[in-house]
């Protein structure tokens, strides 16, 4: 995905590459090839992921394709909440302009209103403003927004937080009916939703959650187990749990096939995806997944990649990937922000050190919880063992992590469901 692709135009490109930006964040991807189409837009992101590009840019590319009027009324209003914001985005405005023939300004309150007057009087395209300011020179009659074009509210939830729905309305009055509206905001909540229905007009709405983000609202849990009973463990679990839509992990392809047999053996309907199914094979088995026909899926992480699966109740990691960065890949395909999700991770001996690496990565550490019957084999070696697939070959590299962790000691209590749990003592 690069910038030129979304079909900015060329002084926009030379712009950002100035900026030094090399590819569009997600939400800028997914921000602004409506917000081109000239439709009304809701995106929520964090902050700091780009928002500011996500609306200056589009806005500029409409303002400068279009017809101009040589005395330059104010076609783009974009309001933001503080000064500091104010200026910020004033800033990225002049940035991502240097190229275009477009002027802009700024306005905000707790300075001398008279150079901001007197800018505006010269004719500006773009205006960003606080919105107490802006009212205050508009009823002075210093400047008029009967011509905006395109609206846009920046960091939304901060307007609501600060206050600001009355001014926000009345500076909508003073707007054509028909206008783009764009809002932003680093959060989604009930209060903005509500806004949104009063601004937009059959708003399409986009957001983008960064992977790490969703790792924290993602209940995980690791199940230390021996090997060898790794797969009466997750036929238990999804029968007794009665798991209706479960995807699976496993590292192998060899690996996916035989799970897949076993548990169909068990009377789960499975079905597998992976590099050496057929494209066919692959969409019915996601075809049948996706109406409920197919209860377990098991897939290695580069079959699941391009996979447009829906967010489901449950993942489990057969095994670890040995790539810690694939863990938050598969991860992220259940529920988030408020969603039940649950990711569970059956862990034995031998994937001691990718366990480490993914904790590591993630920065927290995984609850572990021992079943009665599958418990891990206190005998079996930490070293990783060797597999088809792996892309990392190196034995000797982990070997010390792996000698210090077979010392492991652990403690046993109890859990809610009086099964009992131990937990590793791992440090
Ligand atoms: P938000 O409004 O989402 O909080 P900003 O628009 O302020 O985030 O951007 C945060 C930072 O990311 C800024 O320093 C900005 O210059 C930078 N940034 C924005 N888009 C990109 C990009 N595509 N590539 C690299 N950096 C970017
Ligand atoms: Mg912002």
């Amino acid at each position: 995905m690069s910038f030129k692709s979304l079909g900015l135009s060329e002084p926009l490109l030379r712009a950002i590459s100035k900026k030094g930006y090399e590819i569009p964040s997600p939400i800028q991807a997914k921000a602004i090839p409506p917000v081109l189409e000239g439709k009304d837009v809701l995106a929520s992101a964090q902050t700091g992921t780009g928002k500011t590009a996500g609306f200056t840019l589009p806005l500029l590319h409409l303002l400068s394709e279009n017809p101009k009027d040589k005395y330059r009324p104010i076609r783009a209003l974009i309001l933001t909440p503080t000064r500091e914001l104010a200026a910020q985005v004033y800033a990225n405005v002049k940035e991502y302009s240097e190229f275009l023939n477009i002027k802009s300004a700024v306005v905000f309150g707790g300075v001398n209103q008279k150079p901001q007057v007197a800018t505006i009087r010269q004719g500006i395209d773009v205006l960003v403003a606080t919105p107490g300011r802006l009212l205050d020179l508009e009823g002075q009659g210093a400047l008029s927004l009967k011509r905006v074009e395109i609206f846009v509210l920046d960091e939304a939830d901060r307007m609501l937080d600060m206050g600001f729905l009355r001014d926000i309305e009345r500076v909508m009055k003073l707007m054509p009916d028909k206008r783009q509206n764009l809002m932003f905001s680093a959060t989604f909540s009930k209060e903005i939703k509500k806004l949104a229905y009063t601004i937009l007009n059959n708003p399409v709405q986009v957001e983008a959650t960064p992977e790490n983000t969703a790792v924290e609202v993602i209940e995980q849990k690791v199940h230390r187990v021996a090997k060898g009973k790794k797969t009466g463990l997750i036929i238990k679990l999804i029968s007794e749990g009665n798991w209706k839509q479960v995807l699976v992990f496993t590292r192998t392809k060899h690996g996916a096939n035989n799970l897949c047999k076993k548990m169909i053996g068990a009377g789960i309907t499975a079905a597998a995806i992976h590099g050496n199914k057929s494209q066919g094979a692959r969409t019915k088995a996601l075809a049948g997944f996706k109406t409920g026909s197919v209860r377990v899926l098991v897939a290695t992480d580069i079959a699941a990649r391009g996979l447009d699966i829906p967010l489901l109740p449950h993942v489990v990691n057969f095994e670890l990937p040995n790539i810690s960065e694939d863990y938050v890949h598969r991860i992220g395909r259940t529920g988030r922000a408020g969603a039940s999700g649950e990711a569970i991770s059956l862990v034995s001996a031998d994937e001691t050190s990718y366990l480490r690496s993914i904790e590591k990565l993630i920065d927290m550490r995984i609850d572990v919880e021992i079943i009665e019957g599958f418990e891990p084999d206190p005998n079996a070696s930490t070293e990783p063992i060797k597999q088809g697939q792996n892309r990392s070959q190196g034995r000797g590299r982990n070997s010390s992590s792996n000698s210090r962790s077979s010392g492991n000691t652990r403690t046993t209590n109890r859990n809610k469901s009086g099964n009992r749990r131990r937990s590793d003592n791992r440090s």
